[in-house]
């Protein structure tokens, strides 16, 4: 008995909305879900079943708790931009041979404006062409990416965060503090309150914070967005929390 109720043990690496609902679906079939979180946020939203907060320590370190729990499945559920937790995951997982899924929401080059954005690779380009097209910059790329925007010798940058900032701001910036979901109205009059002549985000993708795409485009403010970090090859992915659902009920017990 033992061994079995390992197998329907489960590991969620998780941080995102569809994490969270991935964890919802896995306890109601049955199986015992534990949900990482990196402990970023001050007030995380928490999922349900078993939670730990914090990080692993490495890849060396996550290999060393898969192999002292022994989960039947793995699924990196972490946000798109989460690039060093997914290459860690792989590594530890084909370690210690544990089955792994990326479930990863799909990106917003579907959008039906994406042809008119900038896309950029990377945060240090983002920036450079945000100094050229912009004066009053809205900035949604997330807080660890701050640093590459310091430099803008723009006239205003106005920057949304989940918590609020500890650091301190070059004076020409204005730091607000939200979390979603938004709606397009919102974002207009967020755009328009502030006077913002160009967005500079990323390709999270999902629903939740795609309102100041539309916004964005319906005020005639330019978005500058950064391309998702590549997907490590030879992981199987899927982009929907009912195709991991799935995967992970058959992987867990078919093990057992
Ligand atoms: P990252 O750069 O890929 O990860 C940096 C380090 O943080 C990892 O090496 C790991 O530390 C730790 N970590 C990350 N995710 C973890 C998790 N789910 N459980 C335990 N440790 C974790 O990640 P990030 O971009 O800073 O994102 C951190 C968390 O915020 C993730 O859970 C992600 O899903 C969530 N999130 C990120 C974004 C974003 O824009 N990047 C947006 C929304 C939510 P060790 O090496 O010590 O294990």
């Amino acid at each position: 008995m033992h061994h079995l109720s390992h197998r329907r043990s489960v590991l969620i690496l998780g941080g995102t909305a569809e994490a969270r609902a991935l964890a919802a679906a896995l306890v109601a079939q049955g199986l015992e879900v534990t949900s990482s979180l990196a402990g970023r946020v001050a007030n995380p939203a928490l999922p349900a079943g078993e939670v730990r907060i914090g990080g692993f320590g490495g890849a060396d370190g996550l290999a060393e708790y898969l192999g002292g729990n022994r989960f039947g499945a793995v699924v990196d559920a972490t946000h798109p931009f989460a690039a060093r937790m997914t290459d860690n995951a792989v590594v530890a997982c084909q370690a210690v041979g544990a089955p792994l899924l990326r479930l990863a929401r799909p990106g917003w080059a579907d959008h039906p404006n994406a042809s008119q954005w900038r896309w950029v690779d990377g945060f240090d380009s983002a920036a450079a062409v945000a100094g050229d097209l912009g004066s009053r910059i809205f900035l949604t790329t997330g807080r660890t990416t701050l640093t590459h925007f310091l430099p803008l010798a723009v006239t205003f940058v106005l920057v949304r965060l989940i918590d609020t900032p500890d650091e301190h701001f070059p004076v020409a910036w204005q730091a607000i503090r939200s979390r979603g979901p938004y709606t397009v109205d919102g974002e207009r009059s967020l755009l328009a309150e502030f006077g913002i002549d160009l967005l500079v985000t990323k390709d999270s993708g999902g629903s939740l914070t795609a309102p100041k795409l539309a916004a964005a485009r319906a005020a005639n403010v330019p978005i500058v967005i950064v391309r998702r970090p590549a997907t490590p090859a030879g992981v199987e992915q899927v982009s929907t929390v009912e195709a991991a659902a799935r995967w992970t009920v058959q992987t867990a017990l078919a093990a057992g």
